[in-house]
């Protein structure tokens, strides 16, 4: 396909895993990209060093593959405008500052960290806000080549004139800077690694890219930027800076808060669908009252006009109600594909086992399947059907293990012994009469059965339950459970 002149990019600098404040934005850049028919570029912003790892690298990947926003141009994906790593592209940096230092935009500022660090004592001392006193924008070139030739570092800075920057943001309408408030802003530090500020241009520029959309924590960058764009003579793109997310409390959302990287969503059994869904519910509305959109349906609504400029507040609890949606709308191969691949690589079952008990298990899935919120509550949902129960509710058996209740297991096991078919509905049917004959109440037999087969209180419908676990196991369940009323209360 041909694309237009429409590119945007994600850039995630690789020093932890994708959050999903950079999901969101990932997400943003794609549908617009999809919607607009332009391209979605991935550009890996690994210039710190230290901080940066390639687990990291690989998880963003991982994830974003996950999630289902794919790339055009990127790592793996190549490119023309490449390399889509900020590591590799030094030689773009250093012939692009010197331009800025040819043209005199930039400039060496030999200011020792104890200079610089004094000068701000000393304005904040008088309640100034600290700016780079400018000492060294007025040294002459052969000052600065003096210094250079006696050994002294040097940051690289960009000359700020005085004036006003001034841009239209998509989201957030016209934005207007005094240069009073900027810094000469550096561009190389003295250890010769190029800024945030300066190679986000570079490379913004040199791949052509025509909207910036990114975390309004970048706002107070964008005029910085705009101000190198302009020293460089490159065409400076569109901004839309999008909505910080926050947790419940309304701090910006983190750990503490809960799960807060897409991993750790993926691990505890979320659908991408449920995420790439609620990510874009994020900060972005299509008419104010719609919330389920599959992917098709928000690349063709997509547009940053209707990205909200207040802050997002993440719900946890709207997520689990999405992905119960998901959840629910799923085909039963599908729902077992997932159940299965999550109890295996959570080690609650072997390979071998999914190959011998697959019908099994198949039937398992499919009675707990409409219990589920998230995938990995498959693991709670299947514990009697793998295991033998022998741990109860305790309240339950409180109230059901009882000398009055031998009568009862007695006749429930009798019943069971002489029915050949466990068809749920005949099933049902038999131990309704049974009630009846026995002058109890339906509810009677079915609690405490239930209890006795599950351990629990709770579950899908119990004769559907005893037709999946079987005949001798269902009546071994009670059999244990009479015996030990009958150990204790006989
Ligand atoms: N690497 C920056 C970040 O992760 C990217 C900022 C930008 O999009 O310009 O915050």
């Amino acid at each position: 396909m041909i694309k237009n002149n429409i590119r945007v990019r994600f850039a995630p600098s690789p020093t932890g895993f994708l959050h999903v404040g950079g999901a969101r934005t990932a997400l943003f850049n794609w549908l617009f990209a999809r919607h607009s028919g332009g391209t979605f570029i991935l550009r890996i912003e690994d210039t710190d060093r230290e901080r940066s790892k390639p687990e990291y690298e690989e998880a963003i990947l991982r994830d974003m593959r996950w999630l289902g926003l794919d790339w055009d141009e990127g790592p793996e994906a190549g490119g023309e405008k490449g390399p889509y790593f900020q590591t590799q592209r030094g030689s773009l940096y250093k012939k692009e500052l010197e331009k800025l230092i040819f043209t005199g935009n930039a400039y060496p500022c030999f200011c020792s960290q104890e200079e610089l660090a004094a000068d701000r004592e000393a304005q904040i001392a008088v309640g100034k806000i600290y700016r780079y006193s400018g000492k060294c924008a007025q040294l002459t070139a052969d000052e600065a080549e003096e210094k250079s030739r006696k050994g002294e570092l040097s940051a690289i800075r960009l000359r700020v004139k005085e004036g006003f920057t001034t841009f239209t943001d998509i989201v957030r309408g016209q934005v207007t800077v005094n240069h009073e408030e900027i810094d000469d802003l550096i561009l190389v530090r003295r250890d010769g690694e190029p800024t945030y500020n300066f190679v986000a241009v570079v490379d913004d520029a040199l791949m052509e890219i025509s909207h910036v959309i990114r975390g309004d924590d970048h706002l107070p960058n964008t005029p910085k930027q705009i101000l190198v764009y302009n020293a460089l003579g490159f065409k400076i793109p569109q901004f839309a800076h999008i909505p910080l997310i926050l947790g419940p409390d309304r701090s910006p959302l983190s750990k503490r808060h809960g799960a807060s990287s897409v991993s750790e969503f993926k691990r505890q059994g979320y659908l991408p669908e449920t995420m790439v869904n609620y990510l874009a519910l994020l900060g972005w509305s299509f008419d104010g009252k719609t919330e389920i959109f599959s992917q098709e349906e928000l690349i063709q609504k997509f547009s940053l006009e209707r990205v909200v400029k207040s802050a997002a507040a993440f719900d946890y609890e709207k997520l689990q109600w999405l992905n119960g949606h998901y959840l629910r709308a799923m085909d039963d191969e599908k729902m077992f594909q997932l159940c299965r691949d999550y109890l295996l690589e959570n080690k609650i079952i072997s390979q071998k086992y999914v190959q011998s008990e697959d019908i099994y298990l198949r039937r398992v899935v499919a009675l707990v399947r409409g219990n589920l919120k998230l995938i990995s509550q498959i693991d709670e949902q299947l514990t009697y059907f793998l295991n033998d129960v022998y741990a109860y509710d305790p309240q339950a058996l409180i109230k059901f293990k009882t000398a009055e209740n031998i009568s009862v297991f007695e006749r429930v096991i009798k019943v069971l012994n002489e029915t050949d078919s466990l068809a749920p509905i005949p099933l049902e049917e038999r131990f309704r009469k049974e009630a009846v004959s026995m002058e109890r109440k339906f509810s009677e037999l079915v609690h405490p059965m239930r209890l006795a087969i599950t351990g629990r209180t709770n579950s899908p419908n119990l004769f559907e339950i005893m037709e999946v676990i079987g005949k001798d196991r269902c009546l071994d369940r009670l059999q244990r459970f009479l015996n030990s009323i009958q150990k204790t209360k006989g």
